[in-house]
């Protein structure tokens, strides 16, 4: 008996000795369960965040290999709704008149005006905004669903202000920052395209354009007349023939600025005096070609030109204090009558102005 006197301190000493390893065991255990745990989670977040990484690229590999493709927005659009799973998604960009206007939307309404919404005095400070509310957002004539949350970003190109992307869901408070960060950067990634675009346009614009003159250049001429020959082989076109009378004089006795000059304007009187369907450009030196579709008179076009004749006799270019007066000769062609191609046709318009030259100049002469 005394044994146990003597041993239960001993066992109790072993059992402490345990109780403490198990209690640091535990300890670690929940340390080690906690941490992958904490791993889990943050693995979880990371794959989330790849996601949402992947998704932004592939926008702007899209973005940069379709450059002035007219469905991008629609295809980001579409692409908000697949990946963030939302009831609807709006992007708006501002049109020429500074109004915002809808490009691509799956909102059933037809006619989308952010006027006269109920969110309207959100979207004129130009600022982000989120907007959560028990009750619904719209009234049912607006969206077939009701809404309780949603997000609207701005959209800039260089710091200029060019529309929103608005985000909507059904239910209640439903926007995380995660999903504010990416709508944010598909808003960078509009920016990005809408700069690509505005310099895609000016790069073909300056391809087809005269930089002197500002009106086309003679390939698009080409390009133009005969796509419309294409498309519409039976109807009858003018073609006229313009060249300045004795130009080199106005180069040689006043300098080739004061060329320049009269050329420009003599450009602007012809140009003030065509029609908006009448299409010109600059043919060679200052040489000027203009096409007239769709012609039913010949006495019309002839009456047109040499209205356009008189306009330019009757203008006068300031040199230093003087005022000069410039005139042009005009050949006039039709197809088919001169011939079945642009190029037959337009040699015809170019005989026609060599006798307006050799009968005195200042003059129409017609095929
Ligand atoms: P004509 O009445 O027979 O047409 O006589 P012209 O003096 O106008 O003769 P021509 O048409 O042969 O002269 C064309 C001149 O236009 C020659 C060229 O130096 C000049 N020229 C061509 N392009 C330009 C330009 O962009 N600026 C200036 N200043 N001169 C140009
Ligand atoms: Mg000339
Ligand atoms: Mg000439």
């Amino acid at each position: 008996m005394d044994n146990n006197g003597v041993n239960e301190p001993m066992f109790s000493e072993m059992e402490q000795k345990f109780l403490k390893l198990k209690d640091e065991f535990e300890t670690y255990q929940n340390f080690a369960e906690n941490t992958i745990q904490i791993i889990n989670e943050k693995n979880n977040k990371l794959e989330k965040n790849l996601d949402a990484l992947t998704n932004i690229v592939e926008i702007s590999k899209y973005i940069n290999s379709n450059v002035s493709d007219e469905n991008l927005i629609t295809m980001i659009n579409d692409m908000i709704i697949g990946i963030l799973g939302v009831t609807y998604s709006s992007i708006y960009l501002l049109n020429d008149v500074g109004e915002l206007v809808v490009k691509a939307t799956n909102i059933e309404s037809k006619r989308l005006n952010l006027k006269k919404y109920e969110i309207s005095f959100m979207i004129n400070n130009e600022e982000p905004f989120v907007i959560n509310s028990k009750d619904p957002i719209f009234s049912l004539r607006h969206r077939k669903v009701k809404i309780h949350s949603i997000i609207g970003l701005p959209i800039y190109s260089r710091d200029i202000f060019k529309g929103y992307i608005i985000v909507e869901h059904a239910l209640w408070n439903f926007f995380s920052q995660d999903h504010i960060a990416f709508i944010s950067s598909i808003t960078n990634q509009i920016g990005i395209a809408l700069e690509n675009n505005f310099l895609y346009n000016k790069v073909k614009e300056s391809s087809i354009t005269d930089p002197l003159l500002g009106i086309y250049n003679r390939r698009y001429f080409f390009e133009y007349v005969e796509e419309n020959v294409k498309e519409k082989p039976n109807e009858r076109f003018a073609m006229i023939m313009v060249d300045i009378d004795n130009f080199k004089k106005f180069n040689d006795n006043y300098g080739h600025q004061f060329g320049d000059k009269v050329l420009i304007e003599t450009v602007n009187v012809l140009k003030e005096n065509i029609e908006e369907d009448d299409f010109i450009a600059r043919y060679g030196g200052e040489e000027i070609v203009i096409y007239i579709s769709n012609v039913r008179s010949y006495s019309d076009v002839f009456r047109k030109v040499d209205n356009l004749r008189e306009k330019l006799s009757n203008h006068l270019i300031e040199y230093k204090n003087e005022k000069k007066s410039v005139t042009a000769s005009f050949g006039i062609s039709y197809y088919p009558e001169n011939g079945d191609t642009v190029q037959k046709v337009l040699s015809v318009a170019d005989s026609m102005l060599y006798v307006a030259k050799n009968s005195g100049r200042n003059k129409v002469i017609s095929s």
